[in-house]
């Protein structure tokens, strides 16, 4: 069963029209890649699907129940939409506490979170201390808060250095190992075909190959 359906889903900005019939899914147990060049369409497929932009058309299903309709969301799909938007002169502990409060969870999840992403041993230091590859990991705790079956990633290999690549590599196996399923975006197919099962290529807001990464790599 699909955990995220996306279906038909249209939307403009103005003029722009930035998704054009974006149809595709993402399965339990596998980490779907969302491929395609910059403007494509992908951050705003994630925000459609967070219900942070509303589509013209179509819908987005999740575990098959139309998405708006969900009381929970973040209960349903975390998400790391932009790296940036944590707090710099607070502590990483601080900033997860803060976002943990506003769920209605406390340090006991906060704790595992930290543990989840291994910065322990810097959850102290001010989140604006942080290298590129720190701050992913934070938001990757910021979107674990809640322990969602579905976790949204949006390009989060973007400035990595090797072994923050593998981390997160290592992290996105071992999520879906249990049946959860993840939903990750680059520009680049290369950061992808090691870590992604299936993915999704788009171009001009709409779904140009949806194969697995083992087709794909043969059919070049
Ligand atoms: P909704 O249909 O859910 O109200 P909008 O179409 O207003 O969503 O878009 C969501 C966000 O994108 C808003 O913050 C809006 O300011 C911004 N936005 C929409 N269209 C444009 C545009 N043409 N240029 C700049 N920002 C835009
Ligand atoms: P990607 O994540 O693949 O780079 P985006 O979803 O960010 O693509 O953008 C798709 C298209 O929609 C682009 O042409 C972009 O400029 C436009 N777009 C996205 N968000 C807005 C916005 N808030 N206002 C106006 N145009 C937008």
């Amino acid at each position: 069963r699909a955990t995220i359906e996306v279906r038909n889903v249209g939307k403009r900005f103005g003029s722009t029209r930035a998704l054009d019939g974006m149809t595709f899914e993402v399965r339990p147990g596998q980490v779907t890649g969302f491929v395609g060049p910059n403007g494509a369409g992908k951050s705003t497929t994630m925000r459609v699907i967070l219900g942070l932009d509303r589509p013209d058309r179509g819908e987005v299903l999740v575990g098959g129940v139309p998405y708006r309709s969900l009381r929970t969301p973040l209960k349903h799909i975390g998400a790391l939409l932009d790296a940036s938007a944590l707090q710099p002169s607070r502590s990483a502990r601080h900033h997860l506490l803060w976002l943990a409060h506003s769920q209605g969870l406390g340090v006991r999840e906060v704790d595992a979170v930290i543990r989840r992403v291994g910065l322990q041993d810097v959850a102290r230091r001010k989140a604006g201390s942080f290298s590129l590859g720190m701050r992913q990991r934070l938001g990757i705790a910021a979107a674990l808060l809640g322990d969602p079956p579905v976790l949204m990633l949006d390009e989060p290999f973007n400035g990595l250095d090797p072994e923050g690549f593998r981390w997160m590599r290592g992290f996105l196996a071992s999520f879906v190992e249990q049946g959860r399923a993840v939903l990750v975006s680059s520009h680049l197919m290369s950061e992808l075909q090691d870590s992604a099962h299936h993915v999704v290529v788009v171009g001009r807001g709409r779904v140009v190959a949806d194969t697995s990464v083992r087709e794909l790599l043969a059919s070049v």
